[in-house]
């Protein structure tokens, strides 16, 4: 038996909800429960607007277009996360430019990023949005973040994508940005099988975003066209699964939760190991617990590989740190503001099985792998 990182969790009425949707005879494109789902999506994160897509990263490509993302533009955006980010970017032509992570919480550095938008606007070359990551489930410091973008009028994508849920002094992960994504992509804490949401309190931006992510068709009893646009839209049935996760969305990060209290009990003993810092402010969904060995430690390199082979070999799912986006090969080159934070996360850390559906019991099984590996050092 493998125990994954973080698999689907179904263990609620997902069977119920797809077949009243089957006996329904709305499968796709569109249907109530994708009504529904935007409605219930927008009423947890507390935005006016919500337009379910195919995928967070659908969601980003489309959201940067809206906001007149295009050929030649630059766009600002976090390192240390998922390439979807970046992609979304270069898909429209534009140029992703790397800034670094903060160490108190690992998302974006709002000091970083104010001094690439101040030289930026000193020579006229301001970038047309900033995609900001709250990475592994945790809110960015949008206190700072929001107000450098705001001076210096530059509009915010949240890319809430891991973070449904979270939320930053007091405020829901998904409506910090003038446009926000969440992803139900099979590993997050909720899952649709693959789809995600856009965000927003501006009713024309939602409306753009709806109207682009169903190939752009204009209000005519024929298909009339003027742009291009995308199929973009989340189908009824996935809508339906998304909808019955849902309701389980305060127990599942409970759940998670107090996966990381254990793994934090755990590892309390070994003063090297630190889990990844939550400001006191912040309040994560706790989607993967993270990890980091001290900076202090020796060879870093040996000691992730062997830990990562010793886990595979007992068929349990751990993975390194993001590898910050400015070191993939396919952004060689590409224009950064880096400090080193996120190289050194990525050479000092791990995920752990993090899903809600995990028991004690199996959680049990990696600590005890875990703290053999250690004690064996
Ligand atoms: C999962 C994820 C995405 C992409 O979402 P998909 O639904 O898989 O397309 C984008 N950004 C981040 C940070 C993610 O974790």
């Amino acid at each position: 038996m493998t125990i994954f990182l973080s698999p689907p969790d179904v263990r609620g009425p997902e069977a119920e909800f797809l077949l009243a949707a089957l006996a329904s005879g709305w499968i796709a494109p569109q249907g109530p429960d994708v009504e529904a789902f935007e409605c219930e999506v927008a009423g947890s994160v507390g935005v006016s607007h919500a337009v379910a897509v195919s995928s967070g990263t659908a969601g980003l490509h489309v959201l940067l277009r809206c906001l007149g993302v295009g050929t030649g533009d630059s766009v600002l955006v976090s390192t240390f996360t998922f390439v979807a980010c970046a992609n979304a970017i270069t898909y429209l032509g534009a140029t992703p430019v790397f800034i670094d992570s903060e160490a108190e919480s690992w998302n974006m550095s709002p000091g970083l990023l104010y001094e690439e938008l101040e030289s930026r606007a000193r020579v006229g070359k301001l970038p047309k949005a900033v995609i900001v990551a709250d990475t592994y489930g945790q809110c960015a410091d949008y206190g700072a973040i929001s107000a450098a973008l705001a001076h210096y009028e530059v509009p915010l994508v949240e890319d809430a994508a891991e973070a449904l849920g979270a939320s930053r002094f007091g405020i829901p992960a998904g409506s910090f940005g003038s446009g926000s994504v969440i992803s139900f992509n099979g590993n997050k804490i909720v899952t649709t099988g693959g789809g995600g949401m856009v965000l927003t309190e501006d009713q024309e931006l939602a409306e753009r975003v709806l109207k682009l992510a169903t190939q752009a068709r204009e209000p005519a009893m024929h298909y009339e066209h003027t742009e291009i646009g995308y199929n973009y839209r989340l189908s009824n049935l996935s809508a339906a699964l998304g909808r019955a996760q849902l309701c389980s969305l305060e127990d599942r990060i409970r759940r998670k939760a107090h996966l990381r209290e254990r793994y934090r009990a755990a590892l309390q003993p070994y003063s090297d190991i630190s889990l990844m810092p939550v400001p006191s402010d912040s309040l994560p969904n706790y989607w993967l617990t993270c990890l980091t060995r001290a900076s202090s430690t020796d060879n870093c390199e040996a000691w992730l590989s062997d830990l990562l082979a010793t886990f595979a070999a007992a068929r349990v799912e751990a993975r390194p740190l993001w590898k910050p986006l400015h070191r993939q090969p396919v952004y060689r080159g590409a224009p950064r503001r880096c400090d080193g934070t996120a190289d050194s996360l990525f050479q000092r850390g791990i995920c752990l099985p993090s899903g809600s559906g995990m028991t004690d019991a199996q959680q049990d099984i990696v600590i005890e792998i875990f703290l053999t590996f250690l004690d064996s050092l």
